[in-house]
C-alpha cells in the first residue's frame, strides 16, 4: 500500500508502519493532558510513599503508544523514562525552578523518585538524553502548526506544496543562522529491506541459507580494517572491498525462486530509519502531498480530514453526523443495494478469477468495512471506492461470457 511509510529503529528487528494521513492527524489532536495528569499523580504518590513502582510507571508510559506509531515503536527505548521526564517538567514549571537547581537539590536523594530524577537530570547534563516529554509536547505543536500552515484554506495540492516548501526552507534558514548543521538535525535515510543495517537479523533464515552457499568463499577472510570514525567518503571503497568476495555469485535458478521468495516474506518498498521524530513527521507531510492527499480543516471542530471530490462541504465526518441527528442508516439504501450486486458478481467468479479462499477474504473485508462505517471508523465514500475497484476487477470476465 502506498499510503503508508515503513520504518525501523535501532533497537528491534521489527518493521513498523505509519498510515497517511491518519497518523499525523491523530497525533495533532491526541490528548496529551491525560498522560500528564496520570504521570503527575504518580509522582505525588511516589513522594508520599517513598516508593517508585516501575510497573505502574510503565502502564502510564504506554498511554502514549496511541499518539503516534513512532512513539509506540520507541516506547521502551527512547521514551522509556518519559514519566520521569514529565514529572521533572512539571516540577520545573510549577516551582519555577531550573533543571540544574533541581539537580543540586537531589544530589543526595532520599527517596526512589528523587534518585530517578537525579539520574535523569544527569543524563540531560551530559547530553545523553533530552526531556522527551517536553519534545513530544513541542512536536505536537509543530505538527499542528505545520498542518495549519500548509492546509488551512488551501484549495489545491500545488499551493499546498509551495507552502510546505516555504515552511521547510524557513526552518533551514533559521537552522543555518543558529549555526546548526546536518549532523545536529535528525536524518531519515532510506533502504531496501535487504540493505537495512540489521537486515541479516531481520532476514535471518534467508541470511543463513546465503551464508551456506558462500561460506567456502569467505572462510578465514580477515576482518576489514574500517576507520573508527567512519567518513562518508570512504564508504565506496569499503563497499567494493566487500563486493570483491561476491563477484562470482550467480543468480538463483528459476526453480529456486519460489522458496527464496517465501523466505523473504513480504518485501516492502522503501524502509526508513528516522534518527528522530521530526524527520519522520516531515516525511509524512511530504508523502501526503506526493500522494495527492489534500487535507481540509473542519469548520466546526478544526480537525483535519481528507478532502474528497464527492463532498464539497466543510465539516469532518464526525461533525457531519452529529449535526444531522437523524435516524438515517449510515449506509444508504442504494449503497446497500450495490453491495449486494457486487457481492453476487464476485461470487459468480469463484473458480474463475478468484478461488474460494480469496472470495471469503474479500467477503470478510466487505463486512468489516460495513461495520466500520457504522462505528464511524470508515466512510461510505471508502466503501464506494472499494466497490468500484472490485467491479472493475471482475466485470470484464462476466461480460466476456
Ligand atoms: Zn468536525
Amino acid at each position: 500500500m502506498a499510503n503508508e511509510i515503513y520504518f525501523v529503529n535501532d533497537v528491534t528487528n521489527t518493521i513498523y508502519n505509519t498510515q497517511l494521513p491518519q497518523a499525523i492527524i491523530k497525533f495533532a489532536q491526541f490528548d496529551l493532558s491525560f498522560f500528564m495528569g496520570q504521570a503527575i499523580e504518580f509522582g505525588e504518590r511516589a513522594i508520599e510513599s517513598g516508593e517508585y513502582p516501575l510497573k505502574d510507571s510503565y502502564i502510564i508510559r504506554d498511554l502514549l503508544k496511541k499518539a503516534h506509531p513512532y512513539i509506540a515503536a520507541n516506547i521502551s527505548s527512547k521514551y522509556d523514562k518519559i514519566v520521569i521526564d514529565c514529572i521533572i517538567e512539571n516540577i520545573c514549571r510549577t516551582q519555577e525552578t531550573g533543571e540544574s537547581s533541581l539537580w543540586n537539590r537531589y544530589i543526595s536523594p532520599k527517596t526512589e523518585l528523587e534518585r530517578m530524577i537525579f539520574m535523569r537530570l544527569s543524563e540531560y547534563k551530559c547530553n545523553r538524553a533530552a526531556n522527551e516529554w517536553l519534545d513530544i509536547v513541542r512536536l505536537q505543536e509543530y505538527t499542528r502548526d505545520k498542518l495549519n500552515f500548509i492546509f488551512k484554506g488551501t484549495k489545491n495540492i500545488t499551493d499546498a506544496n509551495i507552502k510546505k516548501n516555504y515552511f521547510d526552507l524557513t526552518f533551514s534558514v533559521i537552522a543555518r543562522e543558529l549555526g546548526c548543521s546536518d549532523k545536529d538535525l535528525g536524518k531519515i535515510p532510506s533502504y531496501n529491506k535487504s540493505l537495512l543495517p540489521n537486515s541479516v537479523f531481520m532476514l535471518s533464515r534467508m541470511s543463513k541459507e546465503i551464508y551456506k552457499t558462500i561460506s567456502a568463499e569467505i572462510e578465514d577472510i580477515p576482518l576489514l580494517n574500517t576507520p573508527k570514525f567512519p567518513e562518508d567518503r570512504l564508504s565506496d571503497q569499503i563497499s567494493m572491498d566487500i563486493y570483491s568476495y561476491m563477484r562470482r555469485l550467480s543468480p538463483p535458478l528459476d526453480t529456486e525462486l519460489g522458496w527464496i521468495r517465501s523466505m523473504f516474506g513480504e518485501i516492502e518498498e522503501t524502509i526508513y530509519k528516522p534518527a528522530g521524530f521530526k524527520p519522520l513527521l516531515d516525511l509524512e507531510f511530504d508523502k501526503i502531498l506526493s500522494n495527492n492527499i489534500l487535507l481540509q480543516s473542519c469548520h466546526q471542530c478544526e480537525q483535519y480530514f481528507e478532502h474528497s471530490i464527492n463532498y464539497t462541504g466543510e465539516y469532518c465526518n464526525t461533525c457531519r453526523e452529529n449535526s444531522s441527528p437523524s435516524t438515517e442508516e449510515p449506509i444508504s439504501h442504494d449503497l446497500n443495494k450495490r453491495c449486494k450486486e457486487i457481492h453476487s458478481l464476485v461470487k459468480t467468479n469463484i473458480g474463475k478469477q478468484i478461488d474460494k479462499h480469496e472470495f471469503e477474504e474479500w467477503e470478510q473485508y466487505l463486512n468489516s468495512m460495513k461495520t466500520n462505517i457504522k462505528k464511524n471508523y470508515a466512510t461510505p465514500d471508502e466503501l464506494e471506492k472499494f466497490l468500484e475497484y472490485t467491479q472493475r476487477m471482475y466485470s470484464d470476465i462476466t461480460s466476456q461470457e
